[in-house]
């Protein structure tokens, strides 16, 4: 379907994911793997797509949440390696082997119960550096060693999470610093008793953004592959330059004029404080734009800022555009991206909206079509 049949819609656009991909890689050097985080539908771009940009770009791995998001991409013909970052329960080990899925070891318990399934399952040990969700603690070697006696898992990576590594205070600094020392000092401990063959990761987008100069065999970038940051003050320290891969539009269904003194939407909650020009939008909450910002956030139409008035609706919101000339039916509502000279930001429309840009574009729903476009 073309874009001029869709009532709302995604543009991916495939140079700023490829041109992001760049940026990252040369952040973390030739040395290091980038193991993109494609989890929660690309962080709502769309997993088959995005998968298949990246593997198209040289990409051979990939992290997904579950099982199940591992065998989308592999019903989708993505080949390589897909890591499952969190459980996944024993009544799912049959498809871990049957799509060659690597698990996630997420406590040692869980090491005896993947190994006794009796067929070998490939794995990466997840190791606690401070974070205290996933893994095995870092400070007990004996432990994480230990995972190495189970005949049934053939482990080839250990990685653990940074918590505070977007945080630029003295504090979050030394605390990250000190989760990156400890991830070592187990590797170090594992290799004094003779266990090799197995990649190492701890870090994610602000993990690669802000520590730049610690080096691993791989690294998961989500947020910052998709060229933005979780909210728009965020400030990191490598030098890189991130393009937005998403816009997030749709149509202008209908205009119509209120009076001073009429109100629009559920709960009437916007009353018009004179006579104002309102356009009707084919977009809601179902479609990812969150009802919290009813009477909060605003969208592009024809390069001007238009105000978000009244309650967002399940598939339909309504916008002030009493400052804009021309609108009619048909014209494109931009929620993120540009529109003449101007651009909103997912982070900016998260931060409206109080939460980061990872919730806002994992919340994405499923009905706006993903377009993937290019430049060249
Ligand atoms: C989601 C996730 C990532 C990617 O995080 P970003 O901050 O989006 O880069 C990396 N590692 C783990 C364990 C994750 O859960």
């Amino acid at each position: 379907m073309s874009v001029e049949k869709r009532r709302a819609w995604i543009e991916l656009d495939e140079d700023s994911l490829l041109h992001n991909v760049r940026e990252l890689q040369r952040v973390v050097g030739r040395d290091c793997r980038l193991m993109p985080a494609v989890k929660a539908n690309a962080y709502g771009h769309g997993d088959v797509e995005t998968a298949r940009l990246l593997a198209g770009a040289g990409i051979s791995d990939f992290c997904v949440a579950s099982a199940d998001e591992g065998i989308r991409l592999r019903a989708a013909g993505i080949s390589g390696q897909i890591l499952i970052l969190g459980y996944t329960l024993p009544a799912q080990f049959d498809a871990l082997r049957e799509y060659d899925l690597t698990q996630t070891v997420v406590e040692d318990s869980y090491a005896q119960e993947l190994s006794a399934y009796g067929r070998e399952l490939r794995v990466h040990v997840g190791v606690d550096t401070g974070m205290h969700r996933l893994g095995i603690p870092a400070s007990d070697a004996d432990a994480v060693a230990s995972v190495w006696r189970f005949p049934n898992l053939k482990i080839t990576g250990m990685f653990s999470h940074l918590c505070v590594s977007d945080g630029t205070t003295e504090e979050e600094r030394r605390y990250t610093e000190k989760q990156i020392s400890d991830f070592r000092k187990v590797i170090g401990e594992l290799r004094r008793r003779g266990i090799r063959g197995f990649e190492s990761h701890i870090q994610g987008s602000y993990g690669i953004l802000n520590y730049p100069e610690e080096k691993f065999d791989c690294a998961r970038p989500g947020i910052a592959l998709y060229g933005v940051l979780s909210l728009p003050s965020d400030r990191v320290r490598a030098d890189v330059t991130l393009s937005p891969v998403l816009s997030l539009k749709a149509r202008v269904g209908c205009v119509r004029m209120l009076k001073e003194g009429e109100s629009a939407g559920y709960g009437l909650t916007y009353t018009a404080d004179g006579e104002r020009k309102l356009a009707i939008v084919c977009a809601g909450y179902a479609d990812g734009i969150p009802r919290s910002l009813s009477n909060r956030g605003y969208a592009l139409v024809r390069g001007y800022r238009a105000p978000i008035v009244g309650r967002i609706c399940m598939d339909q919101l309504t916008l002030d555009v009493t400052e804009v000339p021309g609108v009619r039916a048909g014209d494109e509502a931009v929620f993120i991206g540009k529109s003449g000279g101007r651009e909103i930001g997912a982070a900016e429309m998260a931060e409206c909206a109080g939460t980061i840009s990872n919730e806002l574009l994992s919340r994405l729903g499923q009905r706006p079509e993903r377009i993937c476009f290019t430049h060249i």
